[in-house]
């Protein structure tokens, strides 16, 4: 981040456009994670259906109240969900799966959750990362036979309820075009249709949720529509033309707010300006800095509202204020009027930097969380309104905050700056060919055709989180604490030597989430004490900031991997977290390019894999879920990033011997876009999300000539439900109808520490059982 200081174009006398400030979503879980805890307890049938209501109305509220505390000016309804914004997109258009129906139509709550998380008898939603965030959303399923109907109830019911507190608000809703292009055709639908073709359905019940809308009061609408950031086609930037002239047409309607925000809008920009719509959102961070040139490139937004989000949205950085303003001024020439908001929802940030307790306060001042960029963004409009002199002192104390970070001795370690600076090529390549690897693997573990493993983590139960929580709150020693994960490793190894399971895990007990475990113990990374962000549902994660350069002051995995074998004679995998994920997962630090980051992770974890290779381990499995996840979301940007990325992987597993078998782990369905890239990382073994995409996966990588051993997922760990002997059979043999019988591996689709041990022993025992009918039909 550049901290010199730029002459502000909005020195000298007070313009008179009036700038407004607005968020386009806020965290939902509340100050102490309120809402997971009336979810959860809903589920477990602790909470009545109204206390869960009565909850999330509360939450609703404190949350407009801090917001318009902080002085923004119209605040957002409709962005807060019980689970996720697209499955209220899904409800709010009446695209329930005819699976669902009956179960929504007997209970719309309990029905709702049932779409979510599947029950014993029907199959979730498939739930897919939403652009390249850590929040997942859930898939709508569409087909030629779906029938839309508006239902506008939580829309109108959220909005209703911010107007009779006196707030001014403006709903968001999800954009047709967004939904529909994140969309996938229903499974009993061909698999070519595009749901896209659905737009004209789509409209009149777009059209009616906004005369709802205006009814109850909306002056403003915000319709999300992120999917333009992406490439898209000429025909679907007409179908977005052809939309929004549409809605724009028609009559008695709010005004029209369409919000892009990841990245550029590029081409859809054109598009935007054209549409007779009342505003447009652009995010002015990140890539998404190209606005501006292209902004004025178009012309402008003449006439129109700019919600100019010039703070970064997605990541906990103090703005820089100056630089901002500059933007912001020189937006003023662009747009009829310019608001001032963070680049996108604030939901992927967590609550108030405020409540750290335990950051150095020095380290501390470079943070913004949600709370703290709404006072950014009310700074930055008032500089806009009145002058800069109006936010002198606010001005000052930034730049002390930039100055005092980017001097900081914690951003500059010279013996990790000498090493990064020293690496070669040859660092990341592994010394063998493949073939000879897996000729090697091959006599040194011994295992048979279709052999079977978990991807690490076992369940995380109640006694362990306790346990943990008993440690930090010094009730246990550090003794028990261990005893406590020594005696769970125990058990999980019994469990799968017991099951029959080939290669075995420690279960990872010890691990709170496994990005942060390794982050605690790298020299560099900050670890927050309340920093939750939702990942999922009523899953909330707590990334750590990676703030300085990394290095490795002592081993981190050995201890428990030595442990762990020490109780088995089979394979027992060293399990590490990759430099790509650890970077994606984390909150990165913005003053250097990712790729000089991601090699100062790369060369701390090659340490670490060559450490578990000398204590004995056969197999090392060094994950990277997040791989296709952080690609950049146009095209043009992707080559680059995955140039680094790949070539940290291979930097952290590339110093290993020749028998040493490499695994990595993915974690989702769709990558064709990194096919390419998953073969550059030469991993001997991959194991893949493909359950709930009936192992997809493994066709495509044969299809690409994928050469390696392939693990797809025949156990979907998204949801409670146990799948049968014969459901498990069926996939592999899908499975081995694309990848031969000497490459394939049986697996679940990723870690099981969200489930509970019953539904785990059940589901591993048809798993194994699986693999066993499927051996003996070979
Ligand atoms: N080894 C990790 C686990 O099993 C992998 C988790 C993931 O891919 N998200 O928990
Ligand atoms: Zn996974």
């Amino acid at each position: 981040m550049s901290t010199s200081s730029t002459t502000s174009a909005t020195d000298g006398p007070a313009t008179t456009t009036a700038a407004q400030t607005t968020v386009y979503g806020y965290p939902r879980q509340g100050p102490h994670r309120e809402l997971k805890r009336a979810i959860e307890g809903y589920w477990a049938g602790r909470v009545s259906a109204a206390d869960l209501r009565t909850t999330a109305e509360g939450l609703r509220r404190a949350t407009w109240r801090q917001l318009a505390d902080a002085g923004v000016t119209e605040l957002p309804t409709g962005d807060f969900s019980l689970y996720d914004h697209m499955l209220d997109a899904t409800v709010a258009v009446g695209a329930i799966p005819p699976r669902h129906r009956a179960a929504v139509q007997a209970d719309p709550l309990a029905g709702y959750f049932a779409m979510a998380r599947g029950t014993q008898d029907l199959a979730p939603l498939e739930m897919t990362k939403w652009f390249d965030t850590n929040y997942h959303y859930l898939v709508p399923e569409l087909g030629p036979e779906t029938v839309f109907a508006a239902n506008s109830a939580k829309a109108v019911g959220e909005l209703r309820e911010a107007l009779a507190l006196g707030h001014r608000a403006r709903p968001v809703l999800v954009g047709p075009l967004t939904y529909l292009l994140l969309a996938k055709p229903a499974p009993d639908v061909a698999a070519d249709f595009q749901p896209i073709t659905l737009l004209d359905r789509l409209l009149p019940v777009y059209a009616e949720l906004l005369a709802d809308l205006r009814a109850a009061g909306a002056e403003w609408v915000q319709l999300d529509e992120p999917a333009l950031v992406q490439d898209r086609t000429p025909a679907e930037l007409n179908a977005a033309a052809r939309l929004y002239r549409e809605l724009g047409a028609l009559t008695d309607r709010p005004k029209l707010l369409v919000a892009t925000y990841f990245d550029r809008a590029g081409e859809a920009l054109k598009v935007l300006a054209k549409a007779p719509i009342d505003g447009v959102g652009l995010d002015f961070t990140g890539p998404g800095a190209a606005n501006l040139f292209d902004l004025a490139a178009v012309g402008g937004l003449p006439g129109k509202r700019l919600i100019a989000g010039v703070v970064e949205g997605r990541n906990v950085w103090i703005n820089d204020l100056e630089k901002s303003l500059t933007t912001l001024a020189t937006l003023l020439g662009l747009a009829g009027r310019v608001d001032v908001a963070p680049s996108c929802s604030l939901l992927h940030v967590p609550l108030d930097a405020g409540a750290e307790r335990d950051l150095d306060p020095q380290v501390a001042r470079w943070l913004a969380f949600a709370r703290q960029k709404t006072t950014e963004i009310t700074a930055l409009a008032r500089g806009l309104r009145e002058g800069t002199h109006a936010i002198t002192a606010e001005l000052a104390a930034n730049r002390a905050d930039l100055a005092s970070r980017a001097a900081s001795a914690l951003t500059h370690d010279p013996a990790v700056r000498a090493r990064t600076a020293a690496t070669t090529a040859d660092d990341a390549r592994r010394a063998q060919p493949y073939p000879d690897r897996a000729r090697a693997q091959r006599a040194r573990l011994a295992l048979p055709l279709l052999p079977t493993t978990t991807i690490g983590s076992f369940p995380q139960t109640t006694d362990l989180r306790t346990a943990r929580a008993d440690l930090r709150a010094g009730r246990i020693d550090e003794d028990t604490y261990q005893e406590t994960m020594r005696a769970e490793v125990a058990e999980v190894i019994a469990y799968q030597e017991k099951a029959g399971i080939d290669v075995l895990v420690h279960g990872e007990p010890e691990r709170n989430d496994m990005v942060q475990y390794f982050a605690e113990q790298l020299t560099g990374y900050l670890a927050t004490q309340q920093g939750w962000v939702q990942s999922y549902g009523t899953r909330y994660v707590r990334p750590p900031v990676l703030a300085g350069d990394i290095s490795r002051p002592h081993p981190m995995a050995v201890r428990w991997f030595r442990y762990a074998q020490d109780l088995t004679d089979r394979p027992v995998k060293g399990m590490l977290t990759g430099p790509v994920t650890m970077l994606a997962w984390s909150f990165v630090r913005d003053d250097q390019p990712l790729a000089d980051t991601a090699r100062q992770v790369a060369l701390a974890l090659r340490d670490e894999v060559q450490d578990l290779e000398a204590a004995g381990a056969a197999v090392i499995q060094v994950d990277e879920p997040a791989l296709r996840e952080t690609l950049p979301l146009r095209a043009a940007d992707r080559p680059g990033y995955l140039d680094w990325a790949t070539e940290a992987f291979r930097l952290s597993t590339s110093g290993v011997r020749a028998d040493t078998q490499i695994h990595t782990h993915m974690c989702y369905a769709e990558f064709g876009a990194i096919m390419t890239a998953i073969d550059e990382l030469d991993a001997d073994v991959i194991s893949l999300e493909a359950a709930r995409s009936h192992m997809q996966v493994a066709h495509e990588l044969a299809e690409a000539g994928y050469p390696r051993e392939v693990g797809p997922g025949v156990y979907d760990i998204h949801s409670p439900r146990v799948p049968s002997t014969e459901e498990a059979a069926d996939l592999l043999r899908a499975g081995l109808a694309a990848i031969p019988a000497e490459r394939l591996w049986v697996n679940p689709d990723c870690g099981l520490k969200t489930r509970g041990w019953p539904e785990t022993r059940a589901s591993l025992d048809h798993l194994v059982a699986a693999a066993h009918t499927v051996r003996a039909e070979l």
